[in-house]
Protein backbone atom coordinates (compact mmCIF):
# COMPACT_ATOMS: atom_id res chain seq x y z
CA UNK A 1 0.00 0.00 0.00
CA UNK A 2 1.69 3.49 -0.94
CA UNK A 3 1.56 5.97 1.44
CA UNK A 4 -0.87 8.14 -0.27
CA UNK A 5 -3.35 5.55 -0.17
CA UNK A 6 -2.43 4.93 3.98
CA UNK A 7 -4.07 8.35 4.48
CA UNK A 8 -7.09 7.72 2.95
CA UNK A 9 -8.14 5.41 5.80
CA UNK A 10 -6.32 6.88 8.52
CA UNK A 11 -6.88 10.03 10.95
CA UNK A 12 -4.50 12.55 10.06
CA UNK A 13 -1.87 13.52 12.31
CA UNK A 14 0.76 16.00 11.78
CA UNK A 15 3.52 16.82 13.75
CA UNK A 16 6.60 20.04 14.24
CA UNK A 17 9.90 18.45 15.29
CA UNK A 18 12.03 21.29 15.76
CA UNK A 19 15.86 20.97 17.12
CA UNK A 20 16.49 23.38 19.67
CA UNK A 21 19.80 24.09 19.54
CA UNK A 22 19.32 28.14 18.91
CA UNK A 23 16.18 30.12 18.77
CA UNK A 24 13.95 29.41 16.00
CA UNK A 25 14.35 31.01 12.52
CA UNK A 26 11.95 31.17 9.70
CA UNK A 27 12.87 28.56 7.72
CA UNK A 28 11.63 26.41 10.98
CA UNK A 29 8.28 28.53 11.43
CA UNK A 30 7.68 27.80 8.04
CA UNK A 31 8.20 24.36 8.15
CA UNK A 32 5.68 24.68 11.14
CA UNK A 33 3.32 26.72 9.37
CA UNK A 34 2.69 24.55 6.75
CA UNK A 35 3.01 21.44 9.09
CA UNK A 36 0.08 22.68 10.93
CA UNK A 37 -1.95 23.99 8.11
CA UNK A 38 -1.39 20.73 6.57
CA UNK A 39 -3.07 18.76 9.13
CA UNK A 40 -5.27 20.58 10.48
CA UNK A 41 -7.15 21.11 7.11
CA UNK A 42 -7.73 17.65 6.82
CA UNK A 43 -9.19 17.86 10.65
CA UNK A 44 -6.25 16.35 11.65
CA UNK A 45 -4.10 16.39 14.90
CA UNK A 46 -1.19 18.37 15.32
CA UNK A 47 1.55 17.40 17.57
CA UNK A 48 4.98 19.14 19.17
CA UNK A 49 8.03 17.10 19.62
CA UNK A 50 11.28 18.70 21.15
CA UNK A 51 14.12 17.12 19.36
CA UNK A 52 16.56 17.96 21.98
CA UNK A 53 18.29 14.47 21.84
CA UNK A 54 21.86 16.59 21.79
CA UNK A 55 21.06 17.82 25.31
CA UNK A 56 24.60 19.93 25.38
CA UNK A 57 23.88 21.69 22.45
CA UNK A 58 19.70 21.72 23.21
CA UNK A 59 19.50 23.39 26.61
CA UNK A 60 16.22 23.80 28.61
CA UNK A 61 16.21 27.35 28.14
CA UNK A 62 16.17 27.05 24.43
CA UNK A 63 12.98 24.50 24.46
CA UNK A 64 11.49 26.81 26.53
CA UNK A 65 11.95 29.61 23.78
CA UNK A 66 10.59 27.46 21.27
CA UNK A 67 7.91 26.84 22.88
CA UNK A 68 7.27 30.35 23.79
CA UNK A 69 8.07 31.27 20.23
CA UNK A 70 5.27 29.03 18.89
CA UNK A 71 2.49 30.29 20.86
CA UNK A 72 3.11 34.00 20.06
CA UNK A 73 2.49 32.92 16.97
CA UNK A 74 -0.88 31.19 17.71
CA UNK A 75 0.30 27.46 16.95
CA UNK A 76 -1.42 24.97 19.32
CA UNK A 77 -0.56 21.12 19.66
CA UNK A 78 -3.43 18.70 20.91
CA UNK A 79 -0.92 16.68 23.46
CA UNK A 80 1.80 17.76 25.68
CA UNK A 81 5.45 17.94 23.99
CA UNK A 82 7.60 15.18 23.99
CA UNK A 83 11.15 15.70 24.78
CA UNK A 84 13.71 13.22 23.07
CA UNK A 85 16.03 13.77 26.18
CA UNK A 86 13.35 11.82 28.25
CA UNK A 87 13.22 9.01 25.96
CA UNK A 88 16.62 7.42 26.13
CA UNK A 89 15.03 4.24 27.40
CA UNK A 90 12.43 3.57 24.67
CA UNK A 91 15.45 4.20 22.12
CA UNK A 92 17.03 1.51 23.91
CA UNK A 93 14.36 -0.99 23.39
CA UNK A 94 14.51 -1.00 19.70
CA UNK A 95 18.45 -0.50 19.53
CA UNK A 96 18.06 -3.92 21.08
CA UNK A 97 15.81 -5.04 18.79
CA UNK A 98 17.85 -4.23 15.72
CA UNK A 99 21.18 -5.47 17.62
CA UNK A 100 19.38 -8.74 17.60
CA UNK A 101 18.38 -8.69 14.20
CA UNK A 102 22.49 -8.73 13.51
CA UNK A 103 21.59 -5.19 12.11
CA UNK A 104 23.84 -3.25 13.81
CA UNK A 105 28.07 -3.16 14.13
CA UNK A 106 30.35 -1.30 16.05
CA UNK A 107 33.19 1.35 13.99
CA UNK A 108 35.90 2.28 15.80
CA UNK A 109 37.05 4.51 12.84
CA UNK A 110 38.14 7.89 13.82
CA UNK A 111 37.29 11.09 12.69
CA UNK A 112 40.47 11.16 10.81
CA UNK A 113 40.39 8.03 9.09
CA UNK A 114 36.63 8.65 8.03
CA UNK A 115 37.83 11.97 6.46
CA UNK A 116 40.72 9.92 4.26
CA UNK A 117 37.79 7.78 2.89
CA UNK A 118 35.42 10.18 2.08
CA UNK A 119 35.10 10.60 -1.84
CA UNK A 120 34.82 13.96 -3.74
CA UNK A 121 31.52 15.52 -5.08
CA UNK A 122 29.28 14.33 -2.54
CA UNK A 123 27.59 17.92 -2.62
CA UNK A 124 25.75 18.49 0.70
CA UNK A 125 25.00 14.73 1.21
CA UNK A 126 27.07 12.84 3.60
CA UNK A 127 29.86 10.26 2.58
CA UNK A 128 29.20 6.79 1.86
CA UNK A 129 31.28 4.64 4.57
CA UNK A 130 33.89 2.22 3.58
CA UNK A 131 32.20 -0.41 5.20
CA UNK A 132 35.80 -0.67 7.60
CA UNK A 133 34.33 -2.20 10.62
CA UNK A 134 31.87 -3.82 9.03
CA UNK A 135 32.96 -7.13 9.40
CA UNK A 136 35.12 -7.34 12.46
CA UNK A 137 35.84 -10.42 14.29
CA UNK A 138 34.48 -10.66 17.82
CA UNK A 139 38.27 -10.97 18.94
CA UNK A 140 38.52 -7.61 16.75
CA UNK A 141 36.42 -5.89 18.77
CA UNK A 142 36.95 -7.10 21.51
CA UNK A 143 40.60 -5.66 20.90
CA UNK A 144 39.56 -2.21 19.74
CA UNK A 145 36.90 -1.91 21.85
CA UNK A 146 39.83 -1.94 24.70
CA UNK A 147 41.12 1.54 23.75
CA UNK A 148 37.84 3.19 22.33
CA UNK A 149 34.27 3.60 22.29
CA UNK A 150 32.89 2.37 19.20
CA UNK A 151 29.76 4.30 17.56
CA UNK A 152 27.25 1.80 16.52
CA UNK A 153 26.06 1.45 12.65
CA UNK A 154 23.24 0.34 10.78
CA UNK A 155 23.59 -2.42 8.07
CA UNK A 156 21.50 -0.79 5.15
CA UNK A 157 20.63 -3.46 2.19
CA UNK A 158 21.82 -3.21 -1.72
CA UNK A 159 18.19 -2.05 -2.03
CA UNK A 160 16.55 0.80 -3.45
CA UNK A 161 13.77 2.66 -1.42
CA UNK A 162 11.25 4.73 -3.16
CA UNK A 163 8.18 6.52 -2.43
CA UNK A 164 6.48 9.54 -3.91
CA UNK A 165 6.72 12.79 -1.82
CA UNK A 166 3.06 14.76 -1.71
CA UNK A 167 4.69 17.91 -2.81
CA UNK A 168 8.40 17.24 -4.29
CA UNK A 169 7.08 14.47 -6.37
CA UNK A 170 9.36 11.24 -6.87
CA UNK A 171 12.08 10.30 -4.79
CA UNK A 172 14.47 7.14 -5.08
CA UNK A 173 17.29 5.84 -3.25
CA UNK A 174 19.64 2.75 -3.14
CA UNK A 175 20.59 2.71 0.60
CA UNK A 176 23.72 0.66 -0.04
CA UNK A 177 25.46 2.96 -3.03
CA UNK A 178 23.64 6.26 -1.95
CA UNK A 179 23.94 6.34 2.10
CA UNK A 180 25.72 3.41 3.53
CA UNK A 181 25.45 1.78 6.93
CA UNK A 182 24.81 5.22 8.77
CA UNK A 183 25.39 5.80 12.66
CA UNK A 184 22.59 5.05 14.83
CA UNK A 185 24.42 5.43 17.96
CA UNK A 186 26.89 7.60 18.87
CA UNK A 187 30.31 6.88 20.29
CA UNK A 188 29.22 8.98 23.39
CA UNK A 189 26.37 6.82 23.42
CA UNK A 190 23.67 9.39 22.13
CA UNK A 191 20.92 7.93 19.61
CA UNK A 192 21.26 8.90 16.30
CA UNK A 193 18.65 11.50 14.91
CA UNK A 194 17.19 8.40 12.40
CA UNK A 195 16.46 6.36 14.58
CA UNK A 196 14.94 8.59 17.50
CA UNK A 197 13.00 10.38 14.97
CA UNK A 198 11.23 6.98 13.26
CA UNK A 199 10.51 5.64 16.69
CA UNK A 200 8.57 8.58 18.10
CA UNK A 201 6.72 9.14 14.64
CA UNK A 202 5.24 5.68 14.85
CA UNK A 203 4.89 5.75 18.51
CA UNK A 204 2.86 8.91 18.49
CA UNK A 205 0.69 7.32 15.15
CA UNK A 206 2.01 10.27 13.24
CA UNK A 207 0.55 9.82 9.85
CA UNK A 208 1.96 12.63 7.53
CA UNK A 209 5.53 14.26 8.03
CA UNK A 210 5.81 17.96 6.54
CA UNK A 211 9.76 19.06 6.61
CA UNK A 212 13.05 20.89 4.86
CA UNK A 213 13.76 19.54 1.48
CA UNK A 214 17.52 19.34 3.11
CA UNK A 215 15.82 16.39 5.39
CA UNK A 216 14.62 14.59 1.86
CA UNK A 217 17.47 11.63 1.57
CA UNK A 218 17.13 11.29 5.47
CA UNK A 219 13.68 9.56 4.41
CA UNK A 220 14.85 6.44 2.58
CA UNK A 221 16.83 5.62 5.42
CA UNK A 222 13.75 5.73 7.91
CA UNK A 223 11.62 4.22 5.64
CA UNK A 224 13.61 1.23 5.45
CA UNK A 225 13.94 1.26 9.94
CA UNK A 226 9.81 1.45 9.76
CA UNK A 227 9.75 -1.48 7.54
CA UNK A 228 12.32 -3.32 9.60
CA UNK A 229 10.59 -2.75 13.11
CA UNK A 230 7.58 -3.03 11.56
CA UNK A 231 5.76 0.19 11.35
CA UNK A 232 3.85 1.71 8.69
CA UNK A 233 5.34 4.80 7.27
CA UNK A 234 3.30 8.15 6.83
CA UNK A 235 3.09 10.17 4.07
CA UNK A 236 5.80 12.87 3.25
CA UNK A 237 5.72 16.70 1.98
CA UNK A 238 9.20 17.79 1.62
CA UNK A 239 9.29 21.85 1.55
CA UNK A 240 11.55 23.61 -0.50
CA UNK A 241 13.70 26.17 1.40
CA UNK A 242 13.24 29.43 2.62
CA UNK A 243 15.56 32.32 0.69
CA UNK A 244 15.79 35.80 1.87
CA UNK A 245 14.30 38.74 -0.39
CA UNK A 246 17.24 38.78 -2.35
CA UNK A 247 17.16 34.42 -2.83
CA UNK A 248 20.39 33.88 -0.57
CA UNK A 249 19.69 31.24 2.08
CA UNK A 250 18.66 32.32 5.30
CA UNK A 251 21.90 32.52 7.50
CA UNK A 252 22.38 32.84 11.32
CA UNK A 253 24.09 35.66 10.44
CA UNK A 254 20.72 37.05 9.71
CA UNK A 255 20.08 38.15 13.30
CA UNK A 256 17.44 40.88 11.75
CA UNK A 257 15.17 37.82 9.98
CA UNK A 258 15.47 36.10 13.69
CA UNK A 259 12.04 36.19 15.76
CA UNK A 260 13.58 38.89 18.78
CA UNK A 261 14.20 41.15 16.10
CA UNK A 262 10.55 40.33 13.74
CA UNK A 263 8.71 40.26 17.05
CA UNK A 264 9.84 43.88 18.07
CA UNK A 265 8.45 45.03 14.45
CA UNK A 266 5.70 42.75 13.56
CA UNK A 267 2.92 41.39 14.98
CA UNK A 268 2.29 37.59 14.86
CA UNK A 269 -0.14 38.22 12.30
CA UNK A 270 1.78 39.85 10.11
CA UNK A 271 4.70 37.26 10.37
CA UNK A 272 2.49 34.37 9.48
CA UNK A 273 0.74 36.34 6.86
CA UNK A 274 4.47 36.98 5.00
CA UNK A 275 5.25 33.62 6.00
CA UNK A 276 2.24 32.08 3.91
CA UNK A 277 2.08 34.89 1.29
CA UNK A 278 6.23 33.99 0.59
CA UNK A 279 5.00 29.91 0.46
CA UNK A 280 1.90 30.51 -1.36
CA UNK A 281 -0.66 30.26 0.73
CA UNK A 282 -2.24 33.46 0.38
CA UNK A 283 -2.24 35.28 -2.87
CA UNK A 284 -1.19 38.94 -0.99
CA UNK A 285 1.29 40.01 2.00
CA UNK A 286 -1.14 40.59 4.83
CA UNK A 287 -2.11 39.86 8.25
CA UNK A 288 -3.56 36.60 8.71
CA UNK A 289 -4.01 34.24 11.61
CA UNK A 290 -4.10 30.57 11.65
CA UNK A 291 -7.66 29.48 11.77
CA UNK A 292 -8.20 31.68 8.51
CA UNK A 293 -5.30 30.10 6.88
CA UNK A 294 -6.51 26.69 7.88
CA UNK A 295 -9.87 27.78 5.91
CA UNK A 296 -7.96 28.02 2.85
CA UNK A 297 -4.59 26.31 2.96
CA UNK A 298 -4.38 23.83 -0.46
CA UNK A 299 -1.07 22.08 -1.26
CA UNK A 300 -1.68 22.87 -4.86
CA UNK A 301 -0.84 26.72 -4.21
CA UNK A 302 2.78 26.02 -2.38
CA UNK A 303 5.69 26.70 -3.93
CA UNK A 304 8.00 24.15 -5.27
CA UNK A 305 10.78 26.19 -5.86
CA UNK A 306 13.04 27.69 -3.19
CA UNK A 307 11.05 30.03 -1.61
CA UNK A 308 11.54 33.94 -1.46
CA UNK A 309 10.92 35.80 2.21
CA UNK A 310 8.71 38.39 1.33
CA UNK A 311 10.56 40.91 3.55
CA UNK A 312 13.21 43.11 3.43
CA UNK A 313 14.50 43.92 7.21
CA UNK A 314 14.16 48.00 7.29
CA UNK A 315 17.22 50.48 8.31
CA UNK A 316 16.87 51.42 11.53
CA UNK A 317 15.80 55.09 11.46
N1 LIG B 1 14.67 18.07 14.20
C1 LIG B 1 14.86 18.24 12.79
C2 LIG B 1 15.25 19.68 12.51
O1 LIG B 1 14.97 20.55 13.31
C3 LIG B 1 13.64 17.90 11.98
C4 LIG B 1 13.34 16.47 12.02
C5 LIG B 1 12.13 16.04 11.23
O2 LIG B 1 11.25 16.86 10.95
O3 LIG B 1 12.06 14.85 10.94
O4 LIG B 1 15.83 19.93 11.49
Amino acid sequence: MSGMEHSMNRETVGRFAPTPSGRLHLGNLLCCLLAYLSARSKGGKFLLRIEDLDVPRCPKRLSDQCIEDLRFLGFDWDEEPLFQSERTAIYQKYFDTLTSLSLVYPCFCTRAQLHAAIAPNLGDREPVYSRACANLSAEEIAERARTRRPAMRMRVPDEVISFTDGHFGPVSENLARDCGDYIIRRSDGLFGYQLAVVIDDALSGVSEIVRGRDILFSTPRQMHLQKTLGFASPDYYHIPLLMDSHGRRLAKRDKDLDLTALAKAMTAEQILGMLAFSAGVIPENRPADLSELVRIFDWKNISREDIRLAYTPQAAP
